[in-house]
């Protein structure tokens, strides 16, 4: 019997993996596909957009450098100087439809609670760059995955999880279905998926043109859907307006690639070959909760929609780095009451909000008059520091606000990376995945206290380089930041929010 069981190793499947092993617990990954780096999941096709958010997490596991080189980025561009005082203006690259941001645009001071560290800018990877990392690092903490193993059935009791794949029968205590947005998981379970249905379908191809200058780069609106061309040869984007009626189980034909792109580029463009080619809808679709009893979802089984801005992987991330945790002690029976259930309360509103963000894009890009002039507007708005903050504070991931019902602005955010002033940081604290209490000054008031929830907290105490008027915090293990002081620290207030998010003290 598994702790827990989480199928599809997928990017999200693979972090979540990692992030229960942390605590020691059996995880199992079971993965319908054998290969694990298809053509597809290299560049360009495999291309992905992390954004701020998603590096924050990776470097907060350890695991920054080694994806950043894996993808080809360069490690020293996204973070601060070593040594710096102030954090850096952001170089944001983020679109809206298309539309790019001016990064000279962000308002700094509408930023509250920045500090320098080594992740402050997103990066461009690959699914088989980030799904490599992801596959060693869980292959170190104990991980078993299980490849061709293509989940067939799945049946719960109050205790213990059944799962088929392959022929075999596999039992683990919990079941995380993170096998992507047609999941099997989430119809086995009986979950609900509700939603908007398409206007559009996408492509992306990897292509040889006869006549490539007939179509200019970037991303180009037309009276008929969208094409884009990056600066990778051949690599072709499209969105035809069809109301996704494309039937995406029938082969993709060079000759129906064609005809799309004539008609949506309003040009007679040859495609001479076609080397690789997917299609994708904007149907944007969530389960009602991402929790029915001992089977959970994460990432693109639990929300769906189109990749315009590129969120749904960044999303995936962030369910997968606020539910390990959780289950990890759900597992280890520390978990508070309803501690499991935060998950469904916290994520679902956060995946709702990235849902309209990409039905808001597809509304400025649909053929016909209304799209133009709502474009037009749009535009004007991001040219403006407003606008561009907005676009910035959204895209970037990092100003995302969990209700913990409690006043204390900086409380359900992800924490600053404070840092000591013998150097350590926040970041490298929670590399294993544990709570931190951090304390500033001389005094320490908490470190009783937290040694209360040893193995679930861990403090660390010191004069911080800049402590932005805190006199201590509690830092959830997803970095979130559980409870903060800004007066000498209160052992009741603290030991309140330790046990609300860690369980009852050792006795
Ligand atoms: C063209 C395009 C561009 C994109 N660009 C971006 C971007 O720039 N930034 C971004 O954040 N997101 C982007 N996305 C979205 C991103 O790729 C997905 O959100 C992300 O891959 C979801 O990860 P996942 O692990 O949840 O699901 P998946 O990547 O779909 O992985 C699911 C895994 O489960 C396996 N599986 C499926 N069924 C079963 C089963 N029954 N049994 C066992 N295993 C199973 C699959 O083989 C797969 O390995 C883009 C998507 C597309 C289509």
């Amino acid at each position: 019997m598994y702790d827990v069981i989480i199928a599809g190793g997928g990017p999200v499947g693979l972090f979540l993996a990692g992030e229960v092993a942390l605590s020691g617990a059996s995880v199992l990954v079971l993965e319908r596909e054998q290969e694990a780096t298809p053509p597809w999941k290299t560049l360009p096709l495999g291309m992905r957009g992390l954004n701020a958010a998603s590096a924050e997490t990776l470097y907060r596991r350890g695991l920054l450098e080694a994806t950043a080189r894996a993808s080809g980025a360069d490690v020293d561009t996204l973070g601060a100087a070593p040594e710096a005082s102030e954090a850096p203006a952001p170089q944001d690259l983020s679109h809206f439809a298309g539309m790019t941001l001016d990064a000279a645009d962000i308002e700094s001071t509408a930023l509250r609670y920045r500090l320098p560290g080594p992740a402050m800018e997103g990066f461009m990877t690959s699914l088989a760059a980030i799904e490599h990392v992801l596959s060693e690092r869980a292959a170190t903490l104990g991980v078993e995955i299980v490849r061709r193993a293509d989940v067939t059935a799945v049946t719960q009791d109050d205790h213990v999880v059944t799962v088929t794949a392959a022929g075999r029968r596999y039992q683990g205590r919990w079941l995380v279905g993170c096998d992507g947005g047609r999941s099997t998981v989430r119809t086995l379970a009986g979950f609900d998926f509700v939603g908007t249905e398409p206007l559009f379908t996408g492509y992306v191809a990897q292509v040889t043109f006869a006549d490539p200058d007939r179509l200019p780069l970037g991303f180009n609106p037309t009276a008929n859907g969208m094409f884009l061309r990056t600066p990778f040869e051949g690599h072709l984007g499209m969105m035809d307006f069809d109301g996704g009626a494309f039937d995406r189980s029938r082969p993709l034909t060079p000759k129906h690639l064609q005809t799309v792109l004539r008609r949506i580029s309003g040009t007679d463009v040859t495609l001479t070959e076609v080397h690789l080619a997917s299609s994708f809808t904007d149907r944007a679709m969530q389960a009602t909760t991402y929790r029915r009893g001992r089977v959970l979802l994460a990432g693109d089984a639990a929300h769906i929609h189109s990749p315009l801005g590129g969120q749904g992987l960044n999303l995936g991330i962030g369910d997968a780095v606020n539910l390990g945790w959780k289950l990890a002690a759900a597992v280890r029976g520390t978990a508070p009451d309803g501690l499991l259930d935060t998950y469904t309360g916290e994520r679902h509103p956060v995946g709702a909000a990235v849902l309209d963000w990409s039905r808001a894009q597809v509304a400025t890009m649909k053929p016909g008059p209304n799209a133009p002039a709502l474009r037009r507007l749009v535009h004007d708005l991001m040219s403006t520091s407003d606008g561009t903050t907005h676009v910035y504070r959204t895209t970037s991931g990092l100003f995302n606000r969990y209700d913990l019902a409690d006043e204390q602005p900086l409380v359900g955010r992800t924490a600053p990376d404070f840092r000591f002033a013998d150097g350590i940081r926040l970041g490298e604290l929670l590399h294993r995945g544990r709570g931190v209490v951090l304390e500033f000054g001389a005094q320490r008031v908490l470190r009783d206290a937290a040694g209360r929830w040893k193995g679930r907290i861990r403090y660390a105490a010191g004069r911080a380089r800049n402590d932005l008027g805190f006199t201590a915090l509690l830092v959830r293990p997803d970095g979130v930041v559980a409870w903060a002081s800004e007066h000498t620290p209160d052992r009741e207030a603290f030991a309140q929010a330790a046990t609300r998010w860690f369980g009852a003290p050792d006795t």
